[in-house]
């Protein structure tokens, strides 16, 4: 199965595609945590991304196709893949298709995440992360059971992206929309965009696009 993932920061990308990745056994590919790990790791690639990316701006699409270009290549990838996070750009689509096309591997889904911008600030300025295990959590809408301590491996340090505050949020909404956004009728003409309400609750939004996934409706 190979599915795009697509919708604003903060639209619940990340927490589906995780969950999608356990339940079918397809790898999840988010080009944000590849771009965080070369900023961690001090790669060339990093040291270019890293003020991109804290300005809340996209970083250059020769950059992130190259680096797409070699992931979807992986053996964790044969068997499909989410895509979440990328394409975020026009360029990205295009090559994305270009790609998918010379390795005769259509893509299966195309979902959009439907959030409105005014919540995802609230749930971005709110969210932070286990520092050991990285499960997430938002400060309002899924605090750890025990306070400063994690549900999942007991961690008491947390972290928090260096993007998430709501300046930055600012700018990566209105990236979206200028440069993301355009995708949608991109494959929309490709008759592959199916859309769920990314406001519904985490356990809905799955459930909405299982349905997709398994050939119902949403
Ligand atoms: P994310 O974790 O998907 O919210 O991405 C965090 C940041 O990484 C974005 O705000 C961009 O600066 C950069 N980034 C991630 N994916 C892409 C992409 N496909 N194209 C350009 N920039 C990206």
């Amino acid at each position: 199965m190979k599915l795009i993932l697509l919708g604003p920061p903060g639209a619940g990308k990340g927490t589906q595609a995780k969950r999608l990745m356990d339940k079918f056994a397809i790898a999840q590919i988010s080009t944000g945590d590849m771009l965080r790990a070369e900023v961690a790791s001090g790669s060339a690639v990093g040291r270019e991304a890293k003020a991109i990316m804290e300005a809340g701006k996209l970083v250059p699409d020769a950059i992130i196709i190259a680096m797409l270009a070699k992931r979807i290549a992986a053996s964790d990838c044969a068997k499909g893949f989410i895509l979440d996070g990328f394409p975020r750009t026009v360029a990205q689509a295009e090559a994305l298709d270009a790609m998918l096309k010379e390795r005769g591997l259509p893509l299966d889904h195309v979902i959009e995440l439907a959030v409105d911008d005014a919540a995802l600030i609230e749930r971005i300025a709110g969210r932070f992360a286990c520092a050991k295990c990285g499960a997430g959590y938002h400060e309002t809408f899924q605090p750890p059971k025990v306070a400063g301590v994690c549900d999942a491996c007991g961690g008491t340090e947390f972290t928090r992206r260096a993007d998430d505050n709501r300046e930055t949020v600012k700018t990566r909404l209105d990236a979206y929309h200028r440069q993301t956004a355009p995708i949608l009728p991109h494959y929309a003409r490709q008759g592959r965009l199916r859309q769920v309400d990314g406001m519904a609750d985490i356990d809905e939004v799955t459930r909405q696009i299982e349905a997709i996934l398994l050939g119902g409706g949403a």
